[in-house]
């Protein structure tokens, strides 16, 4: 029987789990509410049950399952397997939660952040495939942040490598979620784009926005992309704040890793090539002149998917390390 890697992707609302061969094939997923509230054991039994459920409805058991990999939001120390905090998750704090996930499945279980598991799946199966230097962000109501340097996810000494959202990009600029001024998350996260849009038609601009404001009291960054994308001014205004200020995070980074290619991922990428294209042609606008930089800018090709795929992956890869 061949043997299969278990992916999950734990989320403050929805716990995702997936098995993966050794080819990078997805061969079945699901998803369950976390019920985060309910504490860690609880989410813990979910996660089983989860598991279970999912191998049993497709023909497979625990047995063929060669290791599992988790991907955590929050704060986390990985080489201890902790959560230290996660802002969705009050009732975890210094969890222990890869240990915990080994006894109760019997298995090696591998621990990872969200965002570098995302970075991950994309880097061995998606819109990195090939590559072996590769930046990855993901634009959603924050902004996370993945680097593979050689082939490797970088950690950095404390684990809180690849935090892009919070690179400071303007002095004294707008307050972020973390408590520093002027995080490009403060800028061109999804919810800042809404943001940004809302403040702008509280200020009375002219827009074909308006009515979504008036209606609702503010707007989406979908309704942003959308206007944007049928010419309204105060939109592209907006959109191109995003997309420049996303452009310059990627020459800053460029100078720190030297990437092939930088992926971004998240509820953004929706709008499409569009805001792929704008955010080339900002970084071109900002990119020093000392020599071309062919550095690829594209999209994630995985969606929702990335973080089981990532994660399983990433039991798959400590396997084939002898780490497990
Ligand atoms: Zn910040």
């Amino acid at each position: 029987m061949e043997r299969i890697f278990l992916g999950i992707d734990l989320g403050g609302t929805n716990i995702k789990a997936g098995c993966l061969d050794h080819n990078f094939n997805l061969l079945c997923k699901t998803a369950a509410p976390t019920d985060a509230d309910l504490g860690p054991d609880a989410v813990i039994d979910r996660i089983t049950d989860t598991a279970a459920k999912l191998l049993s409805e497709n023909g497979l058991t625990m047995e063929s399952v060669e290791a599992a990999g988790i991907g955590s939001p929050g704060t986390l120390n990985i080489a201890e397997g902790m959560v230290i905090s996660a802002p969705n998750f009050p009732k975890f704090r210094n969890i222990p939660l890869r240990d915990m996930l080994s006894r109760r499945l019997s298995k090696p279980v591998v621990f990872e952040n969200d965002a570098n598991a995302a970075c991950w799946a994309e880097y061995r199966a998606g819109a990195g495939k090939g590559v072996n230097d590769m930046l990855f962000m993901t634009l959603g109501t924050g902004i996370g942040g993945g680097i593979i340097s050689n082939g490797e996810l970088v950690h950095g000494y404390f684990d809180n490598a690849a935090e892009f959202g919070h690179i400071i990009i303007q002095k004294d600029g707008r307050g972020c979620v973390c408590g520093q001024q002027g995080c490009v998350e403060a800028y061109s996260s999804a919810a800042a784009t809404a943001k940004r849009a809302g403040e702008a038609l509280q200020a009375g601009a002219k827009s074909s926005l308006r009515k979504i404001f008036e209606t609702n009291g503010d707007v989406t960054c979908k309704d942003v992309f959308e206007h944007c994308a049928q010419g309204d001014r105060l939109a592209v205004n907006i959109v191109e704040g995003t997309c420049s200020a996303l452009g310059l995070l990627c020459v800053n980074l460029l100078h720190i890793t030297g990437p092939q290619r930088i992926v971004f991922a998240g509820g953004m990428i929706a709008a499409g090539q569009i805001l792929a294209d704008k955010i080339r042609y900002f970084f071109e606008q900002y990119i020093w002149h000392l020599k071309p930089e062919p550095v690829e800018i594209c999209l994630a090709s995985l969606g929702e998917d990335a973080g089981i795929i990532g994660t399983a992956a990433l039991a798959l890869h400590a396997e084939q390390q002898g780490k497990l």
